[in-house]
């Protein structure tokens, strides 16, 4: 969170384009701010200087990562408001150039060996169930069957049972459930709720 919350004055673009032109890169693209954002975040993690000191970095990833990366002729205005001064950076990438493309999937791999390793997502904190969903799929096994013996690439959010594609049931916010779980019923195995009785 942390590490996107400088572009929220990006929202000026809801008051138009001269707005967002005019305070993108501006308002929330300071040291101000995102040492602001990481005394506030104490609030959910508390004084660690580890948690804060992560917090503080990715701000300033984020920086780092505009500096080079927004295209040419984006100037960061990293005192304000104390200092009208910018840094510009006269090798800026294009915006949609190979560095920041090579960037986007080194994060998306780095995500996907989180998700596998450390059972989190960047979804954790906003939409928890999906987040479940997503990382139950990275950590599939070969082993993990379905009790179809379908490869159970979901797992029941209720149960823990393994679920293929097809025997997994919305929980809603796309977290799982399997069938007996769904008919309140947990515990009862998928194939005795999905084989026989089924009228469909
Ligand atoms: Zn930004
Ligand atoms: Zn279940
Ligand atoms: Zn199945």
């Amino acid at each position: 969170m942390a590490s996107v919350a400088p572009d929220v004055d990006g929202l000026g673009l809801i008051f138009g384009r001269d707005t967002y032109v005019r305070y993108h890169h501006v308002v929330a693209h300071n040291f101000l701010f995102i040492s602001a954002v990481t005394l506030v975040s104490a609030a959910w993690i508390g004084f660690s200087p580890w948690g804060l000191g992560r917090v503080l970095a990715s701000g300033l990833v984020h920086l780092l990562g505009d500096y080079w990366g927004s295209g040419q002729g984006w100037p960061l205005y990293l005192w304000e408001p104390f200092n009208d001064g910018f840094v510009l950076n006269p090798h800026a990438w294009d915006f949609n150039g190979p560095e920041s493309k090579a960037i986007f999937f080194a994060c998306v791999i780095a995500s996907l060996f989180i998700a596998r390793e450390l059972h989190r997502t960047p979804f954790e904190a906003v939409v928890p169930p999906m987040d479940r969903a997503l990382s139950d799929l990275a950590a599939w096994v070969p082993s993990r069957r379905c009790a179809c013996g379908g490869a159970g690439i979901w797992l029941c959010q209720v149960c823990g049972l393994p679920l293929c594609r097809s025997h997994a049931r919305s929980l809603g916010r796309f977290g799982l459930q399997c069938e007996a779980c769904l008919s309140g019923s947990p515990g009862a195995t998928l194939l005795e709720s999905d084989g026989t009785n089924r009228r469909n």
